[in-house]
């Protein structure tokens, strides 16, 4: 173990300040990070690897991106917090609507659990109902309400929920299988007049990466309209990386290519692509329902670092970058390297199929179809994939330390990273089946 985890561990509840970042899925001890540049993160220790990581999804130009720092280097000069609106917070918010349409009003916060929070207060606010949907295996950040049955770091941890929720903040939150149409219907008829809204990952991401059935957000959109209630489409992880409007947008262009009329959200969240690796989330939505919050209407909201100048910069500068050409170049990493992983499993007889969402993937191993429902997933050889973490950190690739996680790409990531990796995994595959 090294000094710096030992001191980690001295002071910081389990040696982290996130769970996530913590080892338990995989066993072993990780070392303190001291930089990371491009597609690469250096260690205390100074070992560099290649980063599949990405801070669990902004970093999607690469680290230190120098246009994005140089941004958040000028915009801290001219002062770090101001606890007044700025024309920077305008303009990102105005880049959020103009990229992702049903977000026609946007309130900057700091974390996607605020947005989500958020989200469930205005739904309930809106409807004057008390009930929640939401589906098992999807995270949507640690507010009581939505603490129940959730993905990442609870799934890697075997923890249904969490301790110090109290069955009356959990009691409103009905919990239903991903994808599963039929509970969804049967949820609306049994308790569709107390159903505020429902909330989705528009591709689940956080218990491994899920495609979402063909129709599923459609159904939940319809449901929601036709009983009064209200979709929240929870785009943290997926918002601006899945692909240039998040799933939403890959899944409005099928609609529009099938003859469709587009679906729409009447709440979205967005998070991590947005703030550029600083702290900024926002919540948009249908203008009727954003202007139910405070100032304009009796929904209270606030935060003293919301929309923070330093912050904002990082995401705008990201946002600016984050051009169709960037896209296109981690919509080809993501599947060369996802089909060069595949392809190395596949040859060598190793059973695991890939979940794909746009640019988003991960590797299940141990099963023979994607999976779909939590149950599905947990039925992974999580032995086998802390095998395969090790045996790439010792060769320089940094996986998320949990099968439940997406692997994640960037701008910075190359042919050269993406063809290391996989041999590596080739390797990894020869000696699992010896
Ligand atoms: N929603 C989703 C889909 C997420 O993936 C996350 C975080 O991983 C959150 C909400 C919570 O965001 P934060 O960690 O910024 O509070």
């Amino acid at each position: 173990m090294s000094s710096y985890s030992e001191r980690a561990r001295a002071i910081l509840p389990g040696g982290v300040n996130s769970p996530v970042r913590a080892w338990n899925g995989v066993g072993g001890e990780p070392v303190p990070i001291a930089e990371a540049h491009g597609s690469r993160i250096v260690d205390a220790d100074g070992r560099e690897m290649i980063d599949l990581v990405a801070s669990w999804g902004p970093a999607i130009l690469g680290h230190a991106k120098p246009e994005v720092v140089a941004a958040v280097q000028a915009a801290a000069a001219k002062g770090l917090s101001f606890g007044a609106t700025t024309e920077a917070e305008v303009e990102l918010a105005e880049i959020i609507r103009d990229r992702y349409a049903p977000a026609e009003r946007v309130r900057l916060v700091s974390t996607g659990t605020e947005a989500t929070m958020t989200a469930i207060r205005l739904a309930r606010a809106a409807t004057g109902r008390t009930r929640i949907v939401k589906f098992a295996g999807c995270y949507h950040g640690h507010s009581d309400a939505l603490l129940v049955a959730a993905g990442s770091g609870l799934a890697t941890a075997g923890v249904p929920d969490s301790a110090g929720v109290t069955p009356g903040a959990a009691q409103d939150t009905l919990v239903l299988p991903y994808g599963d149409e039929a509970a969804l219907t049967d949820a609306f008829a049994e308790h569709g007049a107390e159903i505020a809204g429902v909330i989705v990952e528009a591709a689940p991401a956080n218990m491994g990466v899920i495609q979402p059935p063909a129709g599923f957000n459609r159904l939940i959109s319809t449901l929601c309209r036709n009983e009064g209630a209200v979709m929240i489409l929870d785009e943290v992880l997926t918002g601006f990386r899945a692909g240039p409007a998040g799933c939403w947008g890959i899944e409005r262009d099928h609609d529009l290519a099938a003859g469709l009329d587009p679906w729409t959200p009447d709440l979205v969240t967005f998070g991590k692509v947005i703030g550029g690796g600083l702290p900024v989330a926002a919540l948009g939505g249908r203008r009727d329902l954003m202007e139910q919050l405070a100032p304009l209407g009796p929904v209270y909201q606030a935060g003293t670092l919301s929309g923070n100048p330093v912050a904002v910069a990082a995401g705008l500068a990201t946002m600016r970058l984050l051009d169709d050409d960037v896209h296109a170049h981690v919509a080809r990493i993501a599947s060369s390297l996802a089909d060069g992983v595949s392809g190395a499993l596949t040859e060598r007889g190793i059973t695991h199929a890939v979940g794909r969402a746009g640019t988003l993937f991960s590797v299940f191993l141990g099963l023979d179809e994607a999976p779909v429902t939590f149950d599905e997933v947990s039925r992974q050889d999580t032995a086998a994939f802390a095998r395969l973490f090790h045996a790439l950190r010792r060769e320089g690739v940094a996986l998320p330390p949990s099968a439940y996680e997406a692997w994640f790409v960037s701008a910075a990531h190359s042919v050269n990273d993406v063809r290391h990796i996989v041999s590596t995994v080739a390797h990894w595959a020869d000696a699992e089946v010896a």
